[in-house]
């Protein structure tokens, strides 16, 4: 184990979009763990677009940044916290933390499942991803889904489990071309446009012309219009995020179609993954046997080195991110754990 211990702290405000320098690494010695808590070496970090909307103010300044994180128990003063366990944790963004047992919870081992999927499919993008599409939408087979940031972490295991769950034509949005044949091509989405190329409500109407029964939306703004002219009678929106907005300085885009609402029937629900934590067992037994046999595959960005953990951050909430990204430990194989 290294002796030096690293945290990521932020150390200013940003106006738009963030930059390295809203952010410092803090070297310290490695903490020693008291009486009833373990020390954790971290393995494998997962950076959120949620730590953008908390550096407008949830966040304090010059402290460690909280996160999902994946870690191996290296020094246990508490028997709930057995030596060489691997947990998961929110105390984020350093190579080290020391947890108590309330603050960790085992990570459960599946054969031929690597760690980082605890991150991905199997934890809280992969539970958002289920929970929209199981509780919220309510989907049904033959359904007809638009998922915007398709090519995104929450989106491409929307696309992943709206296909196994027998949803009809799948179309999504995205910012990269490349991106799009990716989620064509082995996602399982019927038609994918940038939404670079034109005004997004134009897009969608020729992506899906028959319309559609459903919009999971990653998004907001211009997309959440498009969708409102592109649902049929009936149909539903699952607000999951607004991305468009979180490093916006200009005015949020008017939503001029909100008549439609009334005039379809439409239901617009949100919900905070965090308060569907029960669900967590149910996403495993769905998932796991799908990723085992191969019916099911990770789509991820892993980069390496805690030493990155800010570029990535920044990398994806400018898109450089197919599917969930993830930071892992120098040293750490996909193997490992
Ligand atoms: P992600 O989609 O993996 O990464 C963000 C993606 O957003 C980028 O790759 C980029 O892809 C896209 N993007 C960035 N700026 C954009 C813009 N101005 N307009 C359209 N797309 C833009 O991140 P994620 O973790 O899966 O999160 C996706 C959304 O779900 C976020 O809004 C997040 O806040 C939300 N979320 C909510 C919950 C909840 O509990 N409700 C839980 C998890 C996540 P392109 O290259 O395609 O533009």
């Amino acid at each position: 184990m290294t002796e030096t211990a690293l945290t990521v702290h932020q150390t200013a405000r940003p106006h738009g979009f963030p930059t390295p320098d809203h952010f410092a690494f803090v070297e310290s010695a490695v903490p020693v763990p008291g009486r009833g808590t373990a020390l954790v070496e971290n393995l494998y970090w997962s950076v959120d677009p949620y730590h953008r909307e908390m550096m407008d103010g949830d966040f304090a300044l010059d402290a460690p940044l909280e996160g999902r994180t994946i870690g191996r128990v290296v020094d246990s003063r508490d028997p709930a916290l057995r030596e060489g366990a691997i947990v998961l944790h929110r105390l984020g963004w350093r190579t080290h933390a020391v947890v108590a047992p309330g603050q960790a919870r085992a990570v459960p081992h599946f054969d031929g499942v690597p760690l980082s999927a605890h991150l991905s499919i199997l934890g809280g993008t992969g539970l958002t991803a289920y929970v929209g599409l199981t509780r919220i939408a309510e989907l049904r087979e033959g359904q007809d889904v638009f998922v915007s940031a398709a090519a995104g972490g929450v989106g491409t295991a929307t696309g992943r489990l709206a296909r196994l769950m027998g949803a009809g034509r799948l179309v999504g949005s995205t910012g990269r071309t490349a991106k799009a044949a990716h989620l064509m091509e082995h996602v399982g989405y019927d038609e994918v446009f940038d939404y670079h190329a034109g005004p997004v409500a134009e897009l969608l109407a020729a992506a899906a012309p028959d319309g559609i029964d459903l919009f999971v939306d990653n998004v907001g703004g211009e997309h959440l219009e498009a969708a409102i002219s592109s649902l049929r009678a009936y149909g539903r929106i699952v607000r999951i995020g607004t991305i468009a907005q979180y490093n916006s300085t200009g005015t949020p885009h008017a939503l001029r179609n909100l008549p439609d609402i009334v005039e379809k029937s439409l239901r617009m629900e949100g919900f905070l993954v965090r308060n569907h934590t029960g669900v967590q067992q149910e996403l495993y037994e769905f998932v796991v046997p799908h990723l085992q046999s191969g019916r099911l595959t990770l789509d991820e960005t892993v980069v390496d080195g805690f030493d990155a953990i800010v570029d990535a951050f920044l990398g994806m909430l400018r898109g450089e991110n197919l599917g969930k990204i993830v930071v892992r430990a120098t040293g750490v194989t996909g193997a490992d754990g």
